[in-house]
C-alpha cells in the first residue's frame, strides 16, 4: 500500500470510528439537554428553554439522520471520506453552537446552584465529547471551544471573584481537555495504524497462503511433508496420484513401514539437516504398481531453525525410464527377434577376449547363414521369413547356455559367441563343433511356418579366440569366411577358420580388383588357334582371350573367367570379345584367302542369358556387316542346365539371324540324348580330356567313336579339340570326325602369326 493509500485508509478509518462512536453521545447530549432543560426551566424563562431543546433536540435527530445514513451507504459512496467528513463536523460546529449558546441564555443570574449545574454540564458533556470526538481532532476541538467559551466568557461577565476564578478554572479546563486532546487523537490515529497494518498483513498472509496453496495442489510434481518421525503431515493430489494412493491414506501414514526401505535413509537423514535425491524403481505400498521416481528431500525449519520434518519433492519418471529402456533395446537389440544385435556382441566380444586373456580359457564364435533363405523370402513373402527367423532365434538360443550369446547381425546371419572352452585349443575346438554340431542338428529339424512345413539347413563358420590376439572385427571377419567356405563345399555345413583360407580371401579380393583394372585399362587381347577339315585345310579358327597382367604377366584364362562370371564382369569383356571378333570377320571378308574362315567365339551362361543378348548380338553384326554363318558361339552344358526352354528360345533368335552354334567340351557335362535332340545345335566339340589318351584308351576310343556316330544320327558336324599327335588325328580321320583343333596344327597365337600361319598352309 502506498502512502496516499494509506491516508486514505487512516481517514477512512477515523471517519468510521466517528460515526460508530456518535450514536452514544447524541442520544447522551440530547438526554442532558432535556435534564438541562428541566432544571432550569423555573430559572429561565420557559420560552427559551423550549426553543434552546427544540434546537438542540433537531441537530441531534439530523446528525442522527446523518449517522444511519453513513452506515447505511455503500462502501464506495463511504469512501468519499473528506464530504463526509465535512458534513461531520458541520453537526459538530451546529450542536457545539447550540450547547455553546446554553451558557448564554441558560445562566440564570440569581441562582448560583444552578449556574453550577450549567457548568457542570456543560464541562461534562465536552469531556464526554473529547473522548468521543477525539478520532477527529478538529471536530473534538471545535465542539469543546463553543460549548464552553460562551460560558468563561459569562462567568468572567458577573464580575466577582468567585466567578473570575471559577471563569479561570474553566479556561485551564479547557486548555488542559485541548492538550490531552492531541494524546487521546494521537493514540487513537495509532491504533488505527496497527489496526490497518494487522489487517494488511492478515490480508497478505492469506493472499500468500491461498497462493500456496494452489501452488501445491495443482504442481505437476508431488510434493508430500512430514515430521520427524517420518510421519506423512501432508500431501498433495499430485503424489497421490504417483502412488496410486489417496491423500487421505497418505496423510499419517508412517514412512517407517513402507515396502520400499530404500528411501528410509535418505528421509531420515533430511532430519540431520541434509537434503536427498532418490531415483529408482518404487513399489508403492498401496498397490501392486511399480514406478520409477526421482525424489528430493529437504529438512523443513521452524522460526528457531529446529527442524521439526522434511518437504518431499516427487515426479514420476516411468515414461522416461520406459522410453530409456526402449531406445536401449533398440540400440542394442534386434526388434524382429529381441536377440542382442551386432553392437551388443560386439560389446561382449571384447570382454570376453579380456576375460580369455586372463583365463586362458579359449572361446569360439560361430557364423550362421542359412540356406536359400532368400528363396523362402521370395517365394512365400516376408512374413513366412520373418515366422522362420523367430523360430530359428528361438531353437538357436535353446541350444545355448546362460552364458553364451546369440546375436543376429541382419537378414539371416546370426553370431553365437561361446566362452568358457578347453585351454587347449585342440579341445576347445572339438567342444567348438559339438555345438556347431548340435545347432545344425537343431535348426535341421522341421519348421512349421503355416500353413507350410518347412526344412532349413545352415552354413555355419567357427572360429576359435584365445586372448586378445585379434580384434572382434577380425574374428567376426574370419567367422563369416568360414561360413563362406562351409557354403562353398554344399552348404548345411560346418567350416573351421584357417589362415589359408584368409590368404585365399585376400587374394581373391586383390585378383577381382585387378580384373576390374584390366577392363578398365583393356589389358586383354586375342589368340586365335587354327580349326582344319580332314585335308588339313583351313577352316576357321577359335577366339581365346589373353589378359596381359602387368605384374602378373600372362593370366590363363581358366584362372579369371570363373571370377568375371561370378562378379558380372564377363558382360563388357564379351561384348568387347564379340567386337574383336565381328572386326578380324570383317577384316577377313575382304580378303579371298580368308573370305570363308568361320569364328568361333565362348559364350559364358551369364553373357548368354542377358536379357538383351540377342539384340546385342545382332547390333554388333549389322554394324560390321559381316555373314553371320561365319559366327560360331561355343556353349557349354552347364548353360544348358540353367532352363532349357529359355535357352532354346534365345538360340532360335540368334539362329534366325544367320548364327552357328557348337556344343564346347562334349562329354564331360550332362546333356541327355533328349536334350541333344531339341537343342539347334550345328556341330559338337569333343572334349580334349578324351583326345588325349585316344591312341592308346579303349574307353576313351569307344565314348569317341560314339559320339561321332550319335552326332551323325543327329545330323551334326563333329570336331575334336585337344588333337596334339599324328596318332590322335588317324584315329580321328579313322573314325569319321573331320574337323580338329590342337596343338598338332598350331597352338593359339596372335592374329599377326595366325594370319602367317593361314599362308603357309595354303
Ligand atoms: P575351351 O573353349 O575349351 O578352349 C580350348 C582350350 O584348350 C584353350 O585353352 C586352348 O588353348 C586349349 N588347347 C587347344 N588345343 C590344345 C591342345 O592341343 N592341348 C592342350 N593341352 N590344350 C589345348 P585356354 O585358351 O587356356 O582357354 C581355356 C578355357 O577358357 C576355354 O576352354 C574357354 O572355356 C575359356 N575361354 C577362353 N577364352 C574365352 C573367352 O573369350 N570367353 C569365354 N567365355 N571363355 C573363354
Ligand atoms: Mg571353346
Ligand atoms: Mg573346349
Amino acid at each position: 500500500m502506498n502512502n496516499l493509500d494509506k491516508k486514505t485508509a487512516m481517514q477512512f478509518e477515523q471517519l468510521s470510528q466517528l460515526y460508530s462512536v456518535n450514536i452514544v453521545p447524541l442520544v447522551t447530549s440530547v438526554i442532558l439537554a432535556a435534564i438541562l432543560a428541566f432544571m432550569q426551566r423555573n430559572v429561565i424563562s420557559p420560552t427559551v428553554v423550549y426553543a434552546w431543546f427544540s434546537l438542540i433536540t433537531l441537530i441531534m435527530v439530523s446528525r442522527t439522520i446523518l449517522n444511519l445514513i453513513y452506515q447505511r451507504s455503500s462502501t464506495a459512496s463511504q469512501s468519499r471520506t473528506h464530504l463526509w467528513l465535512l458534513r461531520f463536523r458541520l453537526g459538530i460546529v451546529i450542536s457545539g453552537i447550540i450547547w455553546g449558546a446554553a451558557g448564554f441564555l441558560m445562566f440564570p443570574d440569581d441562582y448560583p446552584q444552578n449556574q453550577l449545574f450549567l457548568l457542570f454540564m456543560l464541562a461534562g458533556l465536552i469531556a464526554g465529547a473529547v473522548n468521543s470526538y477525539a478520532a477527529d481532532i478538529v471536530s473534538a476541538r471545535v465542539f469543546s471551544v463553543l460549548v464552553l467559551t460562551p460560558i468563561i466568557i459569562r462567568l468572567s461577565l458577573v464580575g466577582e471573584s468567585l466567578y473570575l476564578a471559577m471563569s479561570l478554572a474553566s479556561t485551564l479546563y479547557l486548555g488542559y481537555l485541548m492538550m490531552s486532546l492531541r494524546h487521546i487523537n494521537h493514540n487513537i490515529s495509532e491504533n488505527i495504524a496497527l489496526r490497518l497494518e494487522a489487517t494488511e498483513r492478515e490480508a497478505t498472509v492469506k493472499t500468500n497462503e491461498e497462493r500456496y496453496r494452489l501452488l501445491l495442489s495443482y504442481s505437476p510434481v508431488g510434493i508430500f511433508h512430514y515430521d520427524t518421525n517420518l510421519i506423512i503431515t501432508y500431501s498433495n493430489t499430485h503424489f497421490a496420484g504417483i502412488l496410486h494412493s489417496s491423500i487421505e491414506n497418505l496423510i499419517g501414514l508412517n514412512m517407517k513401514h513402507l515396502k520400499n526401505k530404500a528411501i528410509i535413509p535418505i528421509l531420515s537423514n533430511t532430519l540431520k539437516g541434509e537434503i536427498g535425491n532418490f531415483e529408482g524403481r518404487y513399489i508403492a505400498t498401496f498397490s501392486t504398481d511399480d514406478v520409477w521416481i526421482s525424489m528430493t528431500c529437504a529438512p523443513f525449519q521452524d522460526n528457531n531453525g529446529a527442524i521439526i520434518g522434511g518437504i518431499g519433492i516427487v515426479q514420476d519418471i516411468t515414461e522416461r525410464k520406459l522410453a530409456e529402456e526402449e531406445i536401449k533395446k533398440l540400440a542394442f537389440y534386434d526388434p524382429l527377434t529381441g536377440l542382442p544385435n551386432r553392437r551388443l556382441l560386439q560389446n561382449r566380444l571384447n570382454l570376453a577376449l579380456a576375460s580369455s586373456a586372463v583365463s586362458g580359457r579359449s572361446g569360439a564364435l560361430l557364423f550362421l547363414d542359412l540356406d536359400h533363405f532368400k528363396m523362402l523370402n521370395d517365394t512365400r513373402g516376408h512374413d513366412i521369413g520373418d515366422l522362420l527367423l523367430k523360430q530359428v532365434s528361438e531353437r538357436l538360443s535353446s541350444c545355448l547356455r546362460e552364458c553364451d550369446i546369440v546375436a543376429r547381425l541382419g537378414g539371416d546371419e546370426f553370431l553365437v559367441m561361446i566362452e568358457n572352452l578347453s585351454v587347449y585349443s585342440f579341445e576347445a575346438s572339438v567342444q567348438a563343433e559339438m555345438i556347431a554340431n548340435k545347432i545344425l542338428t537343431t535348426l535341421n529339424q522341421i519348421y512349421f511356418l503355416e500353413p507350410f512345413e518347412y526344412n532349413n539347413g545352415c552354413s555355419i563358420g567357427v572360429v576359435l579366440f584365445n586372448g586378445q590376439n585379434n580384434s572382434q572385427d577380425e574374428l567376426i571377419k574370419q567367422a563369416d569366411i568360414a561360413m563362406y567356405h562351409a557354403k562353398k563345399s554344399g552348404r548345411n555345413n560346418l567350416c573351421f577358420f584357417n589362415p589359408l583360407m584368409q590368404e585365399a580371401i585376400t587374394a581373391r579380393v586383390e585378383f577381382e580388383y585387378d580384373l576390374r583394372k584390366a577392363v578398365e585399362n583393356r589389358q586383354f587381347y586375342l589368340h586365335f588357334q587354327i580349326q582344319m577339315n580332314h585335308s588339313r585345310q583351313p577352316i576357321g579358327a577359335e577366339v581365346l582371350i589373353r589378359w596381359q597382367h602387368p605384374k602378373r604377366g600372362l593370366v590363363p584364362p581358366i584362372e579369371f573367367i570363373p571370377l568375371a562370371e561370378e562378379t558380372g564382369m564377363i558382360l563388357p569383356i564379351g561384348l568387347w570379345l564379340l567386337n574383336s571378333a565381328c572386326a578380324q570377320l570383317k577384316l577377313w571378308q575382304e580378303n579371298p584367302l580368308t573370305r570363308d574362315m568361320a569364328l568361333s567365339v565362348n559364350v559364358s551362361s551369364k553373357q548368354f542369358f542377358q536379357a538383351d543378348f540377342v539384340t546385342q548380338v545382332q547390333s554388333v553384326i549389322l554394324n560390321y556387316g559381316i555373314k553371320p554363318s561365319l559366327l560360331k558361339m561355343e556353349l557349354t552344358e552347364s548353360v544348358l542346365v540353367k532352363s532349357i526352354e529359355e535357352t532354346i528360345m534365345i538360340m532360335d533368335a540368334l539362329i534366325t539371324t544367320g548364327i552357328q552354334f557348337s556344343l564346347d567340351d562334349f562329354g564331360t557335362g550332362y546333356s541327355s540324348l533328349q536334350y541333344l535332340k531339341r537343342l539347334p545345335l550345328h556341330q559338337l566339340k569333343i572334349d580334349q580330356s578324351f583326345i588325349r589318351d585316344i591312341a592308346f584308351d579303349s574307353d576313351d576310343q569307344t565314348i569317341v567313336r560314339t559320339i561321332i556316330a550319335m552326332a551323325d544320327n543327329l545330323n551334326l558336324n563333329v570336331i575334336a579339340e585337344g588333337v596334339e599327335t599324328e596318332e590322335q588325328l588317324k584315329f580321328l580321320q579313322d573314325n569319321g570326325c573331320v574337323n580338329y583343333q590342337g596343338y598338332l596344327f598350331s597352338q593359339p597365337v596372335v592374329i599377326e602369326d595366325f594370319e602367317a600361319l593361314l599362308k603357309h598352309c595354303t
